[in-house]
């Protein structure tokens, strides 16, 4: 069993691990299975086929009644939410943020304690305070032990690490790194990059599971996330870069930007980490490979962003431009 963590012993992030927030996104990764195998024209949103899929579960079969609570819970997120983005759909983000801020709950609706009434549709609520039970007897251990874990893994990270790179990452984008410690939510499925930020408030909710979030990987994911709340600025000034010299603005050149701007930053961090943790004292020994790379990101499209990241950003990174003309100098190269 790991050891727990607490969220106030951590600088810069706030780790939860929330049983609502983390049925939401199982529901959410079952219901979008489900529509993936419905068949396409002409089917109807609101008449979802029978799930065909189970829970599935290593600790014995469902009776049918769990079963039946848990298909109609999935059946409804098929029919209400499998279409819509967890990242860019309103509804999405604020049913996420509030069954986030009502994790300390048992219940949903206030029934037996008026002040865990979290004011969601009576469907949706019935819903979900019905697949609950099941969830909590089935999957939701599981899901707990190994979101803890993750967080008890990357927390060593964040104490040693974390405030210097939160101060090193505002300096580069000109911005104020949020006062409040950023709430991160882990969940076993997050979205289908494993990982996702919604701003105002910021939080970021993350994939205790997924392939792309583990080990030396876990730090450049949180702050890769953090960083799409901080890094206005410089989406701004490609903006305006690009109206000056009437240029379409380039898509995604912002996100690219901190992608590389992050792993450029947490990378000798993580080569110096190897290099104490293997104990041979010589940092050539270490390797790190920011995500951007590992995950061929650039290769998708991205080439030659990382070109111009390299020749003008790298510059700035390094101290010898300034941010204003590393931007425009992107900017008038594309
Ligand atoms: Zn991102």
């Amino acid at each position: 069993m790991a050891q727990q963590i607490e969220p106030n012993d951590l600088p810069v992030f706030e780790f939860h691990s929330g049983f609502w927030m983390n049925l939401h996104h199982t529901l959410y990764r079952e219901a979008k299975q489900h529509a993936a195998v419905r068949p396409g024209p002409g089917k109807n949103a609101k008449s979802p086929q029978p799930v065909l899929k189970t829970i599935p579960q290593a600790d014995g079969q469902l009776t049918q009644a769990e079963q039946r609570a848990w298909n109609e819970a999935v059946n409804y997120y098929a029919a209400n939410f499998a279409d819509k983005d967890l990242l860019f759909s309103t509804e999405m983000i604020q049913l996420k943020n509030q069954l986030g801020d009502f994790e300390g709950c048992n219940e949903l609706s206030g029934i037996k304690q008026k002040t865990c009434d979290a004011g969601l549709p009576a469907k949706l609520t019935q819903v979900l305070e019905a697949a609950a039970p099941v969830y909590r007897a089935h999957q939701w251990p599981d899901h707990d032990r190994t979101n803890r874990r993750w967080i008890f893994r990357v927390a060593p990270l964040v104490i040693e690490q974390g405030v210097g790179l939160s101060q090193r990452l505002a300096d580069i984008y000109r911005a104020p790194w949020p006062k409040a410690k950023i709430r991160v939510d882990v969940t076993a499925y997050a979205n289908n990059v494993g990982a996702y930020t919604t701003l105002d408030p910021l939080r970021v909710t993350i994939s205790s599971t997924d392939f792309r979030n583990q080990n030396s990987a876990a730090l450049e994911a949180l702050f890769h996330e953090a960083s799409h709340g901080i890094a206005a600025p410089v989406q701004d000034a490609i903006i305006r870069e690009c109206r000056q010299r009437e240029k379409a603005i380039p898509r995604d050149l912002w996100h690219a930007l901190i992608f590389y701007t992050t792993g450029e930053v947490i990378k000798p961090i993580m080569i110096s980490e190897e290099t104490v943790q293997s104990g041979s004292g010589d940092s050539a020994s270490g390797n790190y490979t920011p995500y951007a790379l590992r995950e061929g990101l650039y290769k998708r499209g991205w080439d030659t962003y990382l070109q111009l990241l390299t020749r003008f950003w790298q510059p700035y990174l390094d101290g010898h431009a300034s941010f204003d003309d590393a931007i425009a100098r992107m900017v008038s190269s594309l």
